[in-house]
């Protein structure tokens, strides 16, 4: 396969740039004044005070002309659009998932999916837990469990697949609470959480025959499925000559259904779906999603978006698009590395993640380490990471204490189209430039705390 020769050439993006959106450069005292006034919380920063912004890649893609031209195509009929009609059809063949139904973003689908699966008492085991997926399963009732193997919670291990799920932990708590109390597992790839790192075909059909064997589905959080099958494509022994579309179907065939951010692989701003094969929870969820999104014809989207959803996911389906992708995010580890800075490892699939505990390693995790760290480098040159740490681990349900997780992370991630390998330079020298200096930053207190998600909303001061 000529696919499979290329793989170790250099590559470059498969476009060209047709329009340009100016960004403001700003000066060290306006970004430490914008700092303060943000609570030290990169999420409460104003967009126009940022220069590169790697804060997410959530919404914030490029979309192609192709897509923009479906835009126009929009047909904001209330109910029966023919952009929905397009966009189930992709669904079905693309994920091979006959049941479908859009929601305005990946959480409403995570709402509906744990409303309707979930009962009080009941258990969740997941491969490392996502913000809003847990929060949509505690908040419905049930208790995350996290199954994911071990070396996922450590930043230097180089296992290749620290997505996986460790099969003995799942067994062991089948067997404890009972199969009947775990209405579904949760699997996500690549795991956000652990440092984008995939799960492995392998594993995923170990993960099945253990739920076959207890009875149990097995639902998939395929927000970033695309990614998943890159690293399966050129990871995994016997894939190499698969193509990444015969690999994310093979993948998705193996669960009862999945929920979607569109806003990451299916490079759009807005949208998200649940598509099953499961015809009794596609029944709930089209009744439900009428009372929370909209019409099951169109679920919180205007038809312009899911025109575009649907012509992303023929976009996001192409070799060159993800080797792209995924290859900014190696050139920006490599030179890393290059200069000694302490990255989570293996590079992961959508973002580079710092270990933040190394990098300030005479700050304490109750003083923010990780939040610390994404304010000075956006103090430094007005890049904008987030905390991926124990600000984003919230508080046990139960003591109402901080979760202490084992990766206190800044997670720089990259938007899909949007920044040259110029941006990435600038930024690699920003976060060096502060590593040199690490020994004279400060810690944090944090002085506001929201209920929920409270990584989005809180406040902090300099200790
Ligand atoms: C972004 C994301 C979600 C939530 O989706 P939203 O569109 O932000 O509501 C869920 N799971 C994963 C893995 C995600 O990356």
């Amino acid at each position: 396969m000529i696919e499979n020769k290329n793989i170790k050439k250099s590559w470059a993006e498969p476009f060209k740039i047709k329009v340009v959106e100016p960004i403001k450069m700003t000066t060290y005292e306006q970004r430490s004044k914008a700092l303060e006034e943000a609570g030290y919380n990169t999420f409460l920063l104003k967009s126009e005070d940022v220069y590169i912004d790697l804060l997410t890649d959530s919404g914030t893609n490029a979309m192609s002309d192709y897509q923009w031209a479906g835009m126009m195509l929009g047909d904001e009929a209330y109910a029966g659009s023919k952009n929905f009609y397009y966009l189930w059809d992709n669904v079905r063949k693309y994920y091979g998932q006959p049941f479908f139904v859009p929601t305005h973003q990946g959480r409403a689908a995570e709402h509906l999916v744990s409303k309707i699966l979930i009962k009080e008492g009941d258990y969740i085991p997941g491969n490392m837990y996502f913000t809003t997926t847990r929060l949509h399963q505690e908040l419905a009732g049930g208790t995350f469990v996290d199954v994911i193997i071990d070396e996922a919670h450590d930043p230097d291990s180089t296992h290749q697949f620290k997505g996986n799920i460790d099969t003995q932990k799942l067994e062991d708590l089948f067997k404890k609470v009972g199969a009947d109390k775990v209405p579904y597992v949760s699997m996500a790839g690549p795991v956000n959480m652990a440092g984008g790192q995939p799960f492995s075909m392998a594993n995923l059909k170990e993960v099945k025959t253990l739920c076959d064997k207890y009875g149990v589905a097995l639902w998939f959080d395929a927000t970033r499925a695309t990614e998943n099958a890159y690293f399966i494509k050129t990871k995994e022994e016997g894939y190499a000559d698969k193509t990444i579309q015969e690999i994310f179907f093979e993948m998705n065939s193996y669960f009862e259904g999945v929920w979607v951010s569109a806003k990451k692989d299916l490079m759009v701003n807005i949208g998200g779906f649940l598509a099953t094969k499961n015809e009794k929870v596609y029944e709930e969820a089209r009744n439900l999603v009428v009372v929370y999104e909209g019409l099951h014809t169109y679920g919180g989207l205007a038809g312009r978006d899911m025109e575009a959803m649907a012509r992303g996911i023929e976009e996001m389906i192409e070799f060159d698009n993800i080797r792209t992708r995924i290859g900014q995010i190696e050139y920006c580890g490599q030179k890393m590395l290059e200069y000694g800075l302490p990255i989570v490892n293996p590079i992961g699939g959508h973002a580079i993640f710092m270990n933040a505990r190394r990098f300030l390693d005479h700050i304490t995790q109750d003083e923010f380490p990780a939040q610390t760290l994404a304010a000075a480098i956006y103090q430094d040159s007005g890049v904008r990471g987030m905390e991926r740490g124990i600000v984003s681990s919230g508080r046990d349900p139960v003591t109402g204490k901080h979760r202490y997780p084992k990766l206190e992370l800044v997670r720089l991630t990259f938007p899909r189209r949007v920044y040259t390998q110029a941006h990435i330079d600038v930024t690699v020298e920003s976060v060096a430039n502060v590593y040199d200096q690490r020994k004279s930053i400060k810690g944090l207190k944090m002085v506001y705390e929201p209920k929920y998600l409270r990584f989005f909303q809180a406040r902090f001061e300099k200790i």
